[in-house]
């Protein structure tokens, strides 16, 4: 925060000066979020733990296809560790993958999955199968894989930690041990929030999960089980797996702190077992004590979490106290990261089984969109991110960017959202080395049924100074329009070219739209790539009214609007049956100028 340390720590210290000293050079107006977490988190850092690396911290929940929402748990300290690395210091991104925490329910529409997974409900993610013909050797590292590949398409570095790994490898034992002596105090902080809520709404207040697992977890009669709460022989904030069903569903009836001797029985199953403590690693502290836990064993300076979270007797708040009066720690900062939606899935959940993955949004993206979106919105805002028709819209709104980046126009906020979007302090995201316009390539794709001839021949059409020659150049783009239109664009969306002429609709033209079409078929030769394509369409209706064919809407009556629209809604009808399309210049290059004739001229 103070003037003192930037002048020792430049940001060039990685060598990636011009990029990070332009950054630096434009004053307080330029700071985004990111740069004014970064601020706070390295002055903390270098109060908290001087010279040491700086610690940032997310945790995941491997219970199933980790959903796109989520993602903004990673997201929000990867930009915030990005920015800091970038100033030259060493940062820790640590992912905590919380798969130690018992299974709560079967997920819905997970394929190689069924009913008979809810006999495991209880156990460890890590000690429950995996999905059948899945290639990982249990249900968390299933998906837990898959959230890893989107988070290197991302761009995002980490240091994964796994849970079930520290738990039974006996990494906390002297955490553990030193909860179980402090019982009492846990207990007494945990009871100031106890009477003030009823069982349900405390369960609310779990880590981030998906609100279907919420609900679930309600349900599950588990009610107790982030705190530790409930049972008769008093508190304790460990809670072992069974040792005969491997469930959870125990409760500690005794404990030695002398001799750590820890008695325990299974209410499933009647299981009873002693253990000395201080040997047993089959187990784990309770959420609301293993999170602060977590603070003070890895030193994490900054970790947001998502807006359930800020409530009186929310485990950030709790932990909080936690981490301070028992484990003798300190919170991090901890921002409350709002909601990300979705928009354009309803029509697919019903067959997918539900939300979308960061996966599914790299097949219709690139990953720099999907950075864009994160790095673009304070933590506290909360925005969409589009399967529908709002994605091609989002895509000339980045193109439009890039543009204002590259002539020197952008907006200083802009640019920083930019250059986060496109890179990391390690170097740049693979980029489209042509980005054509995304709705250009989804027009093309979605016109031609991906058939790549095709898309080629319309692709080297668009701009005949400078044909495409090689599809290579022009992807991953065309990749993720292609996989937009065949999978997130209904079949009653999508766009079929006549095979044969509307003799009817040809026959009973009157002499005006017959006139508009001869001029546009005139014009097709002279006018074959995007530009001249626009300008022809939108000129026949103005030669028709007696204007030039480049006069502009000033010059122009209102009513040529009115001509123009119902022009188009011809070509449509008469190109594909239907009153609207991809924008037209794009759709008469997809058609090809012989087929067109045919389908205009009958
Ligand atoms: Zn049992």
């Amino acid at each position: 925060m103070s003037q003192a340390w930037r002048a020792t720590t430049p940001y060039d210290l990685n060598g990636k000066a011009p990029r990070i000293v332009a950054a630096q050079s434009t004053g307080a107006e330029t700071q985004d979020w990111v740069s004014r977490y970064a601020d706070d988190v390295i002055a903390e850092s270098e109060r908290r733990a001087p010279g040491k690396p700086v610690v940032v911290a997310s945790g995941l929940s491997p219970s199933g296809p980790i959903h796109l929402g989520n993602l903004r748990e990673v997201m929000t300290p990867h930009l915030v560790a990005d920015e800091i690395r970038r100033r030259g210091y060493t940062v820790r991104h640590l992912i905590s993958w919380d798969d130690y925490d018992r299974y709560r329910k079967v997920p819905n529409g997970v394929p190689g999955t069924d009913a008979s997974w809810a006999e495991h409900i209880g156990k460890p993610l890590t000690a429950v199968p995996a999905p059948a013909g899945s290639a990982y050797p249990n249900w968390a590292e299933h998906f837990k894989a898959a959230m890893v590949a989107a988070l290197a398409d991302l761009g995002v570095e980490f240091d994964g930690i796994s849970q079930t790994a520290q738990y039974t490898a006996g990494v906390y034992r002297e955490q553990i041990l030193h909860a179980m002596r402090h019982r009492g105090d846990i207990d007494a902080i945990l009871d100031q929030y106890r009477t003030k809520k009823d069982p349900a709404k405390q369960q609310k207040q779990q880590k981030p999960q998906d609100e279907a697992e919420l609900e679930a977890a309600e349900g599950s009669g588990a009610a107790s089980e982030d705190d530790g709460s409930g049972g008769t022989g008093g508190y304790y904030p460990y809670k072992p797996f069974c040792g005969q069903c491997g469930k959870d569903l125990t409760t500690v009836t005794s404990y030695d702190d002398d001799t750590t001797e820890l008695s325990y029985t299974c209410t499933l199953d009647g299981f009873t077992e002693t253990v000395l403590l201080s040997e047993f690693n089959r187990g784990k502290l309770v959420w609301k004590v293993d999170w602060p836990m977590r603070w003070a064993f890895e030193g994490v300076i900054f970790e947001p979490s998502g807006v359930d979270h800020s409530s009186p007797g929310s485990s950030f708040q709790v932990g909080g106290q936690i981490v301070d009066r028992v484990f003798g720690g300190k919170q991090p900062i901890g921002p409350m990261y709002a909601f990300v939606g979705i928009s354009g899935m309803a029509k697919m959940s019903s067959s997918k089984g539900g939300v979308p993955t960061p996966g599914d949004a790299l097949r219709i993206m690139e990953p720099q969109i999907l950075r864009w979106l994160y790095a673009r919105r304070r933590p506290n805002q909360s925005f969409k991110i589009a399967f529908d028709q709002e994605i091609q819209r989002l895509y000339d709104e980045w193109d439009k960017l890039g543009a204002k980046v590259a002539d020197g126009t952008v907006l200083p906020a802009d640019a920083a959202a930019y250059r986060r979007a496109v890179g990391t302090a390690a170097g740049d995201l693979p980029r489209t080395e042509r980005p054509l316009a995304y709705r250009t390539l989804a027009a093309a794709a979605d016109v031609t049924a991906g058939d790549e001839k095709q898309v080629q021949r319309i692709l080297s059409e668009l701009d005949p100074e400078h044909p495409v020659t090689d599809l290579a150049t022009v992807r991953p783009r065309l990749d993720k329009a292609e996989a937009w239109i065949s999978t997130y664009v209904p079949a009653e969306s999508r766009t079929i070219v006549r095979t044969e002429p509307d003799a009817e609709a040809l026959a009973g033209l009157d002499d005006a739209s017959r006139a508009s079409i001869a001029l546009l078929l005139d014009g097709l030769d002279d006018h074959w790539s995007l530009d001249g394509l626009t300008h022809l369409v939108y000129g026949v209706p103005k030669v028709q009214a007696g204007f030039p064919a480049d006069a502009t809407a000033k010059e122009l009556p209102p009513e040529i609007k009115a001509a123009q629209r119902s022009f188009f809604a011809l070509l449509y009808h008469l190109l594909v049956g239907r009153d609207t399309g991809p924008r037209l210049p794009t759709l008469l290059l997809a058609v090809g100028a012989d087929r067109v004739r045919a389908l205009l001229a009958g």
